[in-house]
């Protein structure tokens, strides 16, 4: 039998909850994990070299619609890849530009070929198929691609995300012709050497979709799996859905994903939600909340979130989170963030970004420690009722 593009080992399990270890050709990564979005080739105010050294992210996401549409295929390909184009030696997962493509909202005719679109760039007109995502997401290099989806609107009625999930499913059998014969004639500009253990090829992921409704959800995950993926993802959550709904979809259908593949859960979200995920049994996430949060002034630490631009921080000289161990905590003050924030300094968005990526990623360090070590339940009360001491204190000194 051919070796797979990527392993997955299961280390330790607590109900739902595992922790385990994604082997991909780009490096080892330890799930539960969260994935900090570099949306076009760069997470948004960090140097990679902070990312890797002082964070240890092992994966990050690159957006295919905004590198498709700038710099381009060609310019990735001569540069070798996204890897050597940007300078990222660790893991990259690509999505497939279907969720970008939709939230242009009335910019975009769907059919059955495809997408057609205005760039939001220049408005010139553009098209995007299962086909043409796969190709870019093999220029790309990226380990993990993600199939190239449809999704509803949160709060679309039945027949909507019926018509939507079909489309998917129709699309993921495109996704995965065009991907297995991109890998037989070498366009992954990412390809490495196999090991004992994998081939060296990309992995491709399929993905989830049906809106709220459980029933859709049912049917368009055995449709998914029917046609067979290396990972899951669960699709088209956090789009204007209220919050039950998403839970409801996330318990019902997290745990019945093939239990001995990763489970990613697209574009959510806060820490309390990736900590209750966990417990359904998620392993893999990305959002852009610590990144864009960051940039206006949002700190999350493990007291809640805060507004720093708060005037209640002007003469503060305590870190932002005394329990965080991250270089902005270690080193600057509230007081001192404050103002950078309100003198529109560059450098606030570099150490909020900073602070925010390193409480999520530590945050899911700290779940890994505690499913292997048997205290995922105690962790997450304590974390979840951490995350409520601002509210407390506010709400004592209104009484
Ligand atoms: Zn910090």
């Amino acid at each position: 039998m051919s070796k797979p593009p990527i392993s997955f080992e299961i280390l330790s399990k607590d109900g739902e909850t595992r922790a385990g270890l994604l082997t991909t050709r780009r490096g080892i990564i330890e799930t539960p994990v969260f994935m900090p979005v570099g949306t076009a080739g760069t997470v948004k105010g960090m140097r990679f070299e902070v990312l890797e050294d002082e964070l240890d992210a092992r994966i990050i996401l690159g957006n295919t619609y905004h590198l498709w549409l700038r710099p381009g295929v060609e310019v990735i390909r001569k540069c070798g890849g996204l890897h050597r184009f940007v300078g990222w030696e660790r893991a990259l997962l690509t999505d497939s530009g279907g969720f970008q493509v939709w939230s242009l909202g009335a910019l975009r005719k769907i059919t059955e070929e495809g997408t057609q679109f205005r760039s939001h760039l220049d408005g010139s007109l553009q098209f995007l198929s299962p086909e043409i995502s796969m190709e870019v997401q093999a220029a790309l290099g990226s380990e993990i691609v993600m199939a190239f989806d449809e999704c509803a609107a949160g709060d679309a009625p039945p027949e909507v995300s019926r018509q939507s999930m079909e489309l998917t499913a129709r699309w993921a059998s495109r996704s995965r012709a065009r991907f297995d014969s991109l890998q037989s004639d070498s366009s992954d500009e990412g390809r490495t050497e196999a090991t004992h253990e994998i081939s060296g090829a990309q992995a491709l992921f399929g993905i989830v979709q049906g809106g709220a409704h459980l029933d859709l959800r049912r049917e368009s995950l055995n449709r998914t799996t029917e046609i067979g993926f290396d990972g899951y993802a669960i699709g088209g959550l956090s789009v204007g859905e209220e919050k039950g709904a998403m839970w409801r979809v996330v318990s019902d259908l997290a745990p019945a994903l093939p239990a001995a593949q990763p489970r990613y859960l697209m574009g959510v979200g806060t820490p309390e939600d990736l900590v209750e995920a966990v417990a359904h049994g998620i392993d893999m996430f990305d959002c852009v909340l610590p990144t864009r949060n960051g940039r206006t002034g949002q700190a999350f630490t493990s007291r809640g979130k805060v507004n720093v631009k708060n005037a209640q921080w002007a003469s503060d000289s305590m870190p932002l989170d005394d329990s965080c161990g991250c270089s902005v905590c270690k080193r600057y003050s509230r007081a001192y963030l404050r103002h950078l924030i309100v003198s529109g300094e560059m450098l606030a968005s570099i150490l909020l970004t900073h602070h925010n990526l390193a409480f999520f990623l530590d945050t899911m360090r700290r779940v890994r420690q505690s499913i292997r070590s048997g205290d995922f339940i105690n962790f997450r009360r304590e974390f979840t009722e951490g995350l409520n001491a601002y509210e407390q204190d506010k709400a004592l000194s209104n009484t």
